[in-house]
């Protein structure tokens, strides 16, 4: 018997090439292999008869070899093999194309069971390159239910389905970490079993249930860990706020506090009386108040006599924070600071000193507080602002900068709250799900092509009235194919011949840091009528004289991501719009664009959103921090990862400290998933 530690090299037929092959799918133990599950199946269980072959749709028949087949030799690499095959029911004409194989194979008068999907032309009924396998042979890829791997260069299916098989073989399954009563609940198959059927599943519904099986393993794993960790966390201490007056930072406000705003400030100050460092998340839609809500934090930090940091992916971002929160707070005694990149030199090095020595309060910065030159005397809170952007990294090394500080992340992003969970791990959640009194919708419209000249005076008579708008294209640069508009030409187009009088500015990912920031500067302080520009813009900046949002080709877009862009109008006290213009006739894709029309609920469009394309996307290709899983699909498997969530709860409250084999199997389980959780940060 081999061990699943063992290398893959043990397995017959697998070389040094052929395990760097292996290694590019990160396959290196049997271990690796066996948890190398299938994408699909291809269901090769029923044979038809010829009669019943569809086209173009692949199946399995049984057939005997009608004459000798015969092998053309057409040019240099390419030899063409042709031969008749019938059942009752009807002849059908194969050819394989360099199939030395087959040419040897196959014998005149004799009986196989193929595979494959004829094509047709007028001659009649025909099919290139089945597979085939004698009747009284081991049924390979005819006859069962075939896995289909998720491949790499140069490994085949049938190279990935013969090293599981040969590793099932020879070595015992992954152990069993799910107990019994577990199982018994929720109808779970065994470990073992659920390995075998994921790999050569004797129906299609053994293979869903062994799916199943590994779905609820991997959500009970990860919420397992999830809840370990904020166990880890409840037995760090740290000094217990004194629940200050908040009186005076109330009387300082603008405006009276939402009820949701009062709510998080509520679960904030709970949290920081506690002792314990505390790990929350401010969840709220654009413009729900979530910076006030971190004011009201910063307060009684520094209340404390604790010095905090509040983090933003952008200096515009940094530099609006400072200003309004400097405004505010600079009044009751709080003394505030910015640093960013940009800043000189000198003026960087004030900061740090005054940052080291104590006498900044609240520091607001970008990327340049985490960097090693900045130190702090006290460091008791870091807020990091816009989360999603963040990478848990970042957040973690501004949290090293003092001792196990309270951390309170905010996120514009409105995630289902099943994800959240997964998204920030161990994070405490406050939702912020009313907007202040006497914000207007933004009205939205859905327009195609027609329009185009009723967009351009809608846009002209915004600029009259002395508002400004946004324009945003799906592409920089021009892309034929898609026919996609692109920022670049669109905005040469816009400022050339058709709005030669007005002053159109462009801002794309693709340019410096330094270069957006500026071009974002001068249109928040008016130097631009109309600004062109790719989803750059997405991130929380304030411009509240715009008051139009158009939108090119909105079905690129994905519904969380044109509420992102929306939220950039309707700031200020004008009415606001938003248009979105699309060439697709999909009906589906319409509809979806109309519904988001209609509804401004940040989180009803999140939701529909993750129906329609699924995690990876929601987050955008480089979310950081999220776990990796095998099989679990988070937009399809809710359910799964809440009865997951509760039985490892359970779980943990009865074994989290046992000594068990399953116990310390489960540990290194979880290991194991975080660790993969890191391999895809930054
Ligand atoms: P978010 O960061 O959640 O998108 P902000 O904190 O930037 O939102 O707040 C958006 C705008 O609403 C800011 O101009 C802010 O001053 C204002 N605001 C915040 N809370 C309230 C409130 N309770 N009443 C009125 N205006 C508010
Ligand atoms: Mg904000």
């Amino acid at each position: 018997m081999a061990r699943l530690s063992d290398p893959i090299t043990i397995l017959k037929g697998i070389g040094p090439t052929k395990a760097k092959q292996f290694a590019n799918l990160n396959i290196v133990t049997l271990r690796d292999l066996i948890c190398h599950f299938p994408r699909g199946y291809e269901d090769r269980t029923k044979l038809v008869t010829i009669d019943k072959l569809e086209m173009d749709k692949p199946a399995c028949f049984k057939a005997m070899v009608m004459n000798h087949p015969r092998t053309n030799h057409i040019r240099k690499g390419l030899d063409l093999t042709k031969l008749q095959v019938a059942d009752h029911t009807a002849r059908l004409n194969i050819t394989f194309f360099n199939n030395k194989y087959a040419a040897e194979q196959l014998q005149y008068g004799r009986e196989y069971i193929f595979y494959g999907a004829v094509s047709g032309d007028f001659i009649g009924y025909n099919m290139t390159n089945p597979v085939f396998e004698a009747l009284d042979s081991q049924p390979v890829t005819t006859r069962r239910i075939l896995p289909i791997y998720p491949l790499t260069a140069g490994l085949t299916n049938a190279a990935v389905l013969k090293a599981v098989q040969q590793a099932l073989a020879i070595c015992d399954p992954p152990e069993e970490i799910l107990p019994e009563d577990v199982r018994r609940q929720y109808g779970i198959l065994p470990a073992d079993r659920a390995y075998y059927a994921i790999h050569q599943p004797q129906s299609m519904h053994d293979a869903e249930m062994a799916k199943k099986r590994l779905i609820f393993e991997e959500f009970f794993v990860f919420s397992a860990g999830l809840a370990l960790m904020r166990a880890a966390r409840s037995d760090k201490h740290t000094q217990a706020y004194e629940n200050l007056d908040l009186t005076p930072f109330y009387a300082a406000l603008p405006f009276r506090l939402t009820g949701a705003q009062n709510r998080a400030i509520g679960e904030i100050l709970q949290d920081l009386g506690r002792g314990v460092p505390m790990n929350r998340l401010v969840q709220g839609d654009v413009g729900s108040g979530k910076t006030m809500v971190a004011a009201a934090a910063a307060y009684c930090a520094a209340g404390n006599g604790k010095q905090a940091a509040m983090m933003a992916p952008t200096e515009i971002l940094a530099e609006q924070h400072y200003a309004s929160l400097s405004r505010l707070l600079q009044p009751l005694g709080i003394r505030t600071g910015l640093l960013t990149g940009s800043m000189k030199d000198k003026e960087k090095k004030a900061i740090r000193a005054a940052l080291a020595d104590g006498s900044i309060d609240l520091v607001i910065g970008t990327h340049a507080l985490i960097t090693d030159a900045t130190v702090f005397n006290d460091l008791g809170l870091v807020i990091a602002d816009e989360q999603h952007r963040f990478g848990v990294a970042q957040r973690s090394k501004l949290s090293a900068k003092g001792m196990d500080p309270h951390l309170l992340v905010m996120s514009a992003t409105p995630i289902p709250r099943t994800l959240a969970l997964i998204m920030y791990g161990d994070l405490d959640v406050s939702i912020l799900d009313e907007l202040p009194p006497g914000r207007e919708t933004v009205d939205t419209f859905l327009v195609n092509e027609s329009y185009r000249p009723r967009i351009n005076a809608f846009i002209r008579k915004q600029v009259a009235e002395g508002h400004q708008c946004f324009v945003v294209c799906p592409a920089v640069e021009e892309n034929e194919e898609l026919g996609l508009k692109a920022a670049e030409t669109w905005a040469q187009t816009l400022q050339k011949t058709v709005f030669p009088d007005l002053r159109v500015a462009l801002l794309h990912g693709q340019m410096k840091g330094a270069e957006k920031e500026g071009i974002m500067v001068a249109f928040a302080s008016g130097e631009a009528d109309i600004l062109v520009a790719t989803t750059v813009i997405e991130v929380g900046v304030d411009v509240p004289n715009a008051t139009l949002m158009v939108i090119e080709d909105a079905d690129r877009f994905g519904l969380s991501q044109l509420h992102q862009l929306r939220g950039r109008v309707g700031r200020g006290s004008s009415k606001s719009y938003c248009i979105l213009t699309s060439q697709n006739r999909n009906p589906d894709t319409l509809q979806r664009i109309k519904a988001f029309c209609k509804t401004n609920d940040g989180f009803r469009i999140a939701e529909e959103d993750l129906k329609m394309r699924g995690p990876g996307d929601f987050f955008g290709s480089r979310q950081s921090g999220l776990p990796v899983f095998r099989v679990a699909d988070l937009s399809m498997d809710l359910q799964t990862l809440k009865d997951a969530q509760m039985a490892s709860a359970q779980w943990i409250d009865r074994f989290g400290d046992s000594d068990s084999a399953e116990a310390a199997a489960l540990r290194m389980r979880i290991g194991d998933l975080f660790q993969r959780a890191e391999g895809t940060m930054n």
